[in-house]
């Protein structure tokens, strides 16, 4: 179980070429928009394996895993500070660049949970919805 994840942990050529791709778009796109993506490129990989490969490179810490409040997983591969605004009629997710900086609220939160973390998201309607 050790050696596999030691294994798994490794930047693969399929993995540097998702991880490109993604880098590539400001969509916040989801596996499968990934995976059409990604299918130009490698004609025979699998749904599964695009899953699988995002899921370890967001546990390396090299892409942002977005679960936002309508329940879709999206990626991002812009790993720089900024907060994310969804479109309430299409999904559709913008970034926020140079917002305040929030990262001390955990510390006024009264709470007796050990706070891991916080998702801030921003709801509205994209210029094409308006
Ligand atoms: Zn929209
Ligand atoms: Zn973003």
């Amino acid at each position: 179980m050790k050696e596999s994840l030691g294994q798994d942990r490794r930047l693969t050529n399929q993995r540097k070429i998702i991880l490109k791709q993604l880098q590539s778009v400001t969509s916040h796109p989801t596996a499968d928009e990934l995976y059409d993506m990604v299918r130009q490129h490698m004609p025979r990989i699998s749904l599964g394996t695009v899953y699988r490969n995002l899921e370890v490179l967001s546990s390396l810490g090299l892409v942002r895993k977005l679960e936002n409040a309508a329940g879709q997983k999206r990626f991002d591969g812009d790993m720089s500070r900024h907060h994310h605004i969804r479109c309430t009629h299409c999904g559709k997710v913008g970034d926020i660049f140079g917002a305040p900086d929030i990262s001390d609220i955990e510390e006024k939160l009264d709470t007796d949970f050990v706070i891991s973390g916080h998702n801030l998201e921003f709801e509205g309607v994209c210029p094409q919805c308006q």
